[in-house]
């Protein structure tokens, strides 16, 4: 069964999720680190943790810190070897695959150019390198599953497979049912923009912040609200697209209809247009390209659509109040840098003049540059192994009869 990413309910206990989230975290925990963090005994937390050794998931080493009756505490950490996983990102007429280990290294990639308005040869494409990367082996011969990122909604009967994104004849996603069944491993699909952020909270800049706003700059624009390293979704899944927001009272018509969207300003597509490109639109390394023989168009691009890009941090900030803004995506990052440069001051809002994280911070670039959406994809699999679910969020983990949330409730008086 094909499942979308991050709304899937898993059978894996929780508890194991929990424990390996906390060591991913901290790149390493001790016993003592675990059971100050969460509400499970000594002895439950040295089976887990010995369950996770004998999957492989985990390796323990001995730390030089303080010594507990003559023997230095054991430390633990996420085995690179532990498994990996395959990412899939479908956009501008590529497809792009690459094996991603448990910490989040590419072991190896490939890029194909591909017509993606037909599914067929797009699923030919797919099965084809799926296949030469799993058969590659490396030290790891085991592999959690392929996460495939493609531009959304999927859901929205007025929004989905419209556009410049090209995925009209993609509609029914029977796609990812036949890759399943042509590679024999399970496949996870989600957005673009959420794959991304999932690849941020895992490995990224944001990886300690427990609410940011990523903001994905690909053919079109995208976003999604992590909290606490899951997805907002939304009523249907489709929350935080944030590129059909109104930002222009009769401004530019949108495919979907209305009048101002702001991906008709801000995207790969409306900068295409913007230069009259007549083979569609720029790839990410024409990009660079251009911009580093100093071509002034670009930038002037960046100037006539900076005030947009300002009003949506803005508007992002005042409605999420979000630790901070994560700018990621195919767009390069040179490009972001200078529509932030063209942007900067930011508007007053919610998170201005100070914060935690300072107002030098409010806004970031991703340290993945143009491979989020990749390595996002590559993380669903193993975001499925990695991660409390939303379970988690309203149930917390079970030891005793007793669940970490109802003895949270205890120690603070209100249960
Ligand atoms: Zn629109």
């Amino acid at each position: 069964m094909v499942s979308r990413g991050t709304t899937q309910q898993s059978s894996a206990p929780f508890n194991r999720r929990i424990v390996l989230d906390i060591i991913r975290r901290q790149g390493g925990a001790s016993r003592k680190d675990i059971q100050d963090q969460v509400g499970l005994s000594p002895q439950t937390i040295a089976n887990i943790t010995q369950d996770l050794e004998d999957l492989d998931l985990i390796v323990s080493r001995r730390t030089k810190g303080e010594k507990v009756r003559g023997q230095p505490p054991i430390a633990f950490e996420l085995n690179p070897d532990g498994g990996d996983a395959i990412g899939i990102s479908l956009e501008l007429n590529r497809i792009s695959v690459a094996r991603v280990n448990l910490v989040g290294q590419m072991r190896d990639r490939s890029d194909v150019s591909v017509d993606l308005r037909d599914p067929k040869t797009a699923l030919e494409a797919m099965i084809e390198h799926v296949s030469q990367l799993r058969d590659k082996g490396g030290k790891s011969k085991r592999i959690w599953g392929v996460g495939v990122a493609m531009p959304g909604p999927f859901d929205a009967p007025d929004l989905s497979f419209k556009g410049p994104t090209v995925f009209e004849q993609w509609r029914d996603l029977e796609i990812f049912n036949r890759l399943e069944e042509a590679v024999g491993l399970p496949v996870f699909y989600n957005v673009d923009s959420v794959a991304g952020a999932v690849g941020e909270s895992l490995f990224g800049d944001a990886r300690d912040a427990n609410r940011f706003f990523y903001l994905y700059m690909g053919v079109g624009l995208g976003g999604a609200l992590m909290i606490d390293r899951l997805a907002y979704q939304g009523a249907n899944g489709n929350a935080t697209e944030i590129g059909h927001m109104p930002v222009k009272l009769g401004g530019r018509l949108c495919s979907c209809g209305n009048n101002g969207c702001l991906e008709t300003y801000l995207s790969l597509h409306a900068l295409s247009e913007f230069l009259n490109e007549a083979d569609g639109v720029l790839t990410p390394d024409e990009i660079v390209r251009r911009l580093d023989a100093g071509d002034t168009r670009i930038q002037d691009w960046c100037q006539s659509v900076a005030p947009y890009f300002r009003q949506a941090v803005c508007t992002i900030e005042n409605m999420l109040d979000p630790e901070v803004i994560v700018l990621g995506g195919p767009a390069p990052r040179q490009l972001w840098e200078a529509l932030v440069n063209h942007a900067r001051p930011w508007l007053h809002s919610v998170r201005s003049g100070g914060g935690e994280r300072g107002e030098d911070n409010r806004v970031v670039l991703s340290a993945q540059g143009g491979s989020s959406a990749l390595l996002g994809a590559a993380f669903l699999p193993i975001y499925e192994k990695l991660t409390p679910r939303i379970d988690f969020l309203t149930q917390g983990p079970v030891d005793d009869g007793e669940t970490a949330r109802q003895k949270r409730q205890k120690r603070l008086g209100i249960a």
